[in-house]
C-alpha cells in the first residue's frame, strides 16, 4: 500500500514505514492520531516566527521556554524582532530532515 501522503513533506510513503523516508516525519497511528508528543510542524514554526516571533512565540513551540522567556522579556528593544525574522529565514532554508532532526527528536 502506497497510498498515504505525509503530512510534513507531502511525498508518498508506506504505511508500514514508522518514519517517512523523505523528511524522517513520524508516520503511523502515532501521527494518524495526533498523538506523537514531538512531531512539530515546520510550517507552524515559520508562520509562528513571522507573525509573533518579536514575543518568542516560536521558541515556547519548538521546546525552548527560556529563549521564548528572553524573547517576550526584551520585545520592546526589537531586537528579538530581528533574531525572529532571521529564525524565520533559517526555517524557510532548513530542509525537512534538518528540522526533524533539530527540533522532533531532542526529547524523544
Ligand atoms: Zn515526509
Amino acid at each position: 500500500m502506497n497510498n498515504q501522503t505525509c503530512p510534513q513533506c507531502r511525498s508518498p510513503i508506506s504505511l508500514d514505514n514508522a518514519l517517512c523516508e523523505h523528511c524522517f516525519a513520524g508516520q503511523g497511528l502515532e501521527a494518524l492520531a495526533g498523538m506523537d508528543p514531538n512531531w512539530r510542524s515546520q510550517r507552524l514554526a515559520r508562520r509562528l516566527s513571522l507573525w509573533f516571533g518579536s514575543f518568542g512565540v516560536h521558541k515556547f513551540y519548538l521546546g525552548e521556554p527560556v529563549r521564548g522567556s528572553l524573547y517576550l522579556l526584551f520585545c520592546w528593544t526589537l531586537v528579538p524582532t530581528v533574531l525572529a525574522i532571521r529564525d524565520s529565514m533559517a526555517l524557510a532554508r532548513m530542509a525537512p530532515v534538518q528540522f526533524y532532526r533539530r527540533w522532533c527528536l531532542k526529547m524523544a
